[in-house]
């Protein structure tokens, strides 16, 4: 393992670091922590700072008048985030809305999109799905007045394998599809970095005759979506994993366009779920806009929408593309200096079948990334008993930090 090497990779592939903060190391040999906990928490963009502060210096300065005045008045500021948004997600505009959290999101789309009925009741996740996105649904079945033990199917790995294989999703979607209301699963899986075939998956479903959801908090930001020719009904996502939005941050929601204008789909609504030109009329009864703006509910924080439409603006700068092209190059490189540690790697071997992340197999997953964040400031996290997640990040991550946790990694044993 080459420490020149992984120098020599830095300059000629040098990523966008200098657009972040990266947060000290604590003692060590270099001056900045190993960050490679971005799956879980993105770093903040050096932009965020200045541009939140402008927002709420139009507070100061215009209260009320802030809503229709300035340079980025309140009232429709939410639009400023629909198109980077959808460009990311590789939506149209009109199918994509920024608000909520990821969680609530989800709940707010299965108010639409799950509806069981007669023998069509169940709900397809992954076994290892994130645990908010299981107790969402358990609760969706409860709701609904289903037992969550029964209404729920966890698809699980073959015995002995770490991942799910799309053929054996397809295969029960064809075989006891005619009972599935709902498939949700995650894009890219939280614990194994598994990317799930999407547009596969989606197509099982619909020919099964159930409505298909995503997940996409692991896939937004790290791998190319596209959700409206993927023919996804519906999909939530976080902004605060790889779009670097910050703590908490608000989420974004699709709607595929097809149901758009289907005024039979139920719906939670509020007063920002009218549309905009008439809702000052304070009429009693919404006139929802044929958009995913329909399901938002409130008027949203704006002092927490600057730090979202400032990160997307970090993705239309670079490029998917281009980030995808340099995270396939900064993965493989850390998946080479792992297999020459020995290390076990539980994530997709393919790297068409995974993220930035691999997730390696290790004895003690808390003691060990306790030790490499204090011995080495190698941010890295773990889920226990036994996953240590590793998330090189291609806007801010360098080949150094790779080399930094392998060569930790080396130092500690796991
Ligand atoms: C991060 C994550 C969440 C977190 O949910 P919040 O509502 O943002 O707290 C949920 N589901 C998945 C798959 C995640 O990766």
């Amino acid at each position: 393992m080459d420490e020149h090497e992984a120098r020599r990779r830095d300059e000629a592939d040098p990523g966008h670091r200098e657009m972040f903060h990266v947060p000290p190391a604590d003692g060590g040999n270099y001056p900045e922590a190993a960050y490679l906990a971005g799956n879980s928490l993105g770093l903040a963009p050096r932009a965020t700072r200045d541009e939140l502060l402008a927002d709420l210096d139009a507070w100061a300065q215009r209260g009320v008048e802030g809503h229709v005045t300035g340079e980025r008045p309140w009232l429709p500021y939410h639009e400023l985030l629909t198109a980077p948004a959808a460009r990311l997600v590789g939506a149209e505009p009109a199918e994509t809305v920024v608000m909520n959290s990821l969680t609530v999101n989800l709940h707010l789309l299965m108010v639409s999109f799950y509806r069981p009925t007669g023998a069509r009741y169940r709900i397809v996740i992954e076994d290892h799905a994130f645990p908010s996105d299981s107790y969402a649904v358990r609760s969706q079945t409860r709701f609904h007045g289903y037992d969550p033990d029964e209404a729920l199917v966890r698809l699980r790995p073959r015995a002995g394998e770490d991942t799910l294989r799309t053929a054996d999703v397809v295969d029960y979607l064809a075989k006891e599809g005619e009972r599935v209301a709902l498939v949700l699963f995650g894009g890219v899986n939280y614990l194994t970095g598994e990317l799930l075939d999407v547009p596969a998956i989606t197509a099982a479903g619909h020919a099964a005759g159930a409505v298909v959801g995503w997940d996409m908090a692991h896939a937004a930001g790290n791998v190319p979506l596209r959700l409206h020719d993927w023919d996804v009904d519906f999909a939530a996502w976080c902004s605060y994993k790889y779009l670097n939005a910050g703590p908490g941050a608000l989420a974004g929601a699709f709607i595929h366009q097809r149901h758009l204008a289907d005024d039979r789909l139920p719906r939670l609504e509020g007063w920002w779920s009218t549309e905009p030109a008439t809702r000052f009329e304070m009429a009693p009864v919404s006139r929802p806009p044929a958009s995913a703006d329909a399901w938002q509910i409130s008027n949203p924080p704006i002092f927490s929408m600057g730090p979202v439409r400032t990160s997307l603006e970090v993705f239309d700068t670079v490029g998917m593309a281009a980030l995808r092209e340099r995270s396939l190059r900064l993965t493989g490189y850390l998946e080479q200096l792992l297999d020459d540690i020995g290390a076990t790697v539980v994530t997709p071997r393919e790297p068409e079948r995974r993220g930035c992340q691999l997730s390696l197999r290790v004895s003690n997953a808390a003691k060990l990334s306790h030790r490499l964040r204090t011995e080495h400031s190698v941010i890295a996290d773990a889920r226990e008993p036994d996953i240590l997640r590793l998330a090189p990040v291609p806007l801010y991550n360098s080949y150094h930090d790779c080399w930094r946790a392998a060569a930790a990694l080396a130092d500690l044993g796991w």
